[in-house]
């Protein structure tokens, strides 16, 4: 892509102030619930809080509402509303610096009252334990988006995380009916359809079938890092293209994951996996025999000690990632999702929370795209995503 060399001269703090940023996944939720970690803490070993809300200038938050598959199984729902209800918990703590929201209006709104937006994104369909009248229920709490898997299978998708696992069933077209009734009532109401974490097979099936375009929520390009959460190239432009004729089409949100941004880092951590494993697993035997169940931010912690040996990739590569999807897709589909909260700390060089941002911005500069670009991949893309969500819903109706 030929590209004039306008924006070099840009500020990259001026061109962060003038966008209205918007992130599409951190997990912070887990920390809420599981450390009683509060927004205007000291970050502490995670990545996203207030204070680096504001030096990052991000604009909004979905904050993953994630539901453990195998240490909640039975509790779905309730986890569920626990971390629901966290996000909820963390608005009415900090009124002054923080606003609940869910509507595209709603981001611009809170931008121009200079209040951090928080929304929330559910990861993983199995927390609506296969009942519409669930999903409906979150979105009346405020849920925006859903990714339709985790990395674990459920009754009605697959799942790219167990889709190579015979143990696992998987259905047969990638969706069952239900699961096709799934994304029919997710336009209707509005929620975003999420398609991290899906299989290839689910992906082409829910693309084609919503009616409204569709996000990546948190995956990077698979040409790059060849991993089966990142997007091939066909996969990239189905995004692009999805919601129809009329649609101004999808956007896939890139992932900071360095196990999703570099291919040394995927292998080098796929080759330390099996000693991970075995050290979670002794942990896990530990905290068992006295009483309790290891946290998500233990195991973390653990997972950290080995995926700290491994060098981190250069905030480059994840540029590179921008800038492949944004050369097959357009410019207009691409935009950030970066897991902050979610990846152990395993982040390129240079990107260690959310004050990080503006270095991507001054990245994209370095490599000339306008301002105007960078407002899109910022959040603008997001939000025109977002927008036209909320219009299919009003012209499906009630
Ligand atoms: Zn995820």
């Amino acid at each position: 892509m030929s590209r004039k060399m306008t924006g070099k001269t840009l500020d990259a703090i001026q061109v962060q102030r003038s966008a209205i940023v918007v992130d599409t996944h951190a997990d912070t939720p887990q920390r809420f619930v599981d450390e009683q970690f509060d927004l205007a803490d000291p970050l502490n070993g995670g990545e996203l809080n207030l204070d680096s809300v504001r030096q990052g200038n991000l604009a909004a938050e979905f904050f993953s509402i994630w539901v453990e598959p195998t240490r909640f199984k039975g509790q779905y729902a309730r986890r569920t509303l626990e971390l629901i209800d966290s996000v909820k918990h963390q608005v009415r703590r900090h009124p002054d610096r923080v606003v609940f929201v869910d509507t595209a209006d709603g981001i611009e709104k809170a931008h121009r009252a200079h209040k951090f937006a928080a929304l929330m994104g559910i990861e993983g369909g199995h927390s609506i334990e296969n009942s519409l009248a669930l999903l409906r229920q979150y979105f009346a709490l405020g849920v925006r988006y859903m990714t339709l898997t985790w990395s674990n299978s459920n009754d009605w998708a697959d799942s790219s995380g167990d889709f190579d696992d015979p143990a696992v069933p998987h259905t047969k077209d990638g969706l069952t009916a239900f699961g096709e009734e799934v994304v029919h009532e997710m336009n209707r109401l509005g929620m975003i359809v999420d398609i991290s974490h899906v299989s290839d097979r689910t992906f082409y099936r829910a693309q084609a079938l919503s009616r409204a375009p569709v996000i990546a929520s948190h995956s990077g390009a698979r040409a790059l890092c060849n991993h089966s959460r990142n997007m091939t190239d066909d996969m990239l432009r189905a995004v692009a293209n999805s919601g129809g004729s009329r649609s101004k089409g999808g956007v896939v949100q890139v992932n900071f994951f360095s196990g999703f941004v570099s291919q040394a880092y995927c292998d080098a951590l796929k080759a330390l996996k099996p000693e991970v494993d075995r050290a979670v697993t002794d942990l896990e035997e530990k905290a068992k025999a006295e009483g309790r169940e290891l946290t998500y931010a233990e195991k973390q912690k653990v997972r950290r000690r080995f995926s700290d040996t491994i060098p981190r990739p250069s905030l480059s590569m994840l540029v590179d990632h921008i800038d492949h999807i944004a050369e097959v897709a357009g410019v207009d589909h691409v935009g950030l999702g970066s897991d902050f909260d979610g990846v152990g700390g395993q982040l390129p060089e240079g990107l260690d929370s959310v004050a990080d941002l503006p270095k991507i911005t001054r990245a994209l500069l370095d490599r000339a795209y306008s301002a105007e670009e960078c407002r899109k991949i910022l959040g603008g893309n997001l939000l025109r995503v977002f927008r036209e969500v909320e219009a299919v819903s009003n012209e499906l109706g009630v």
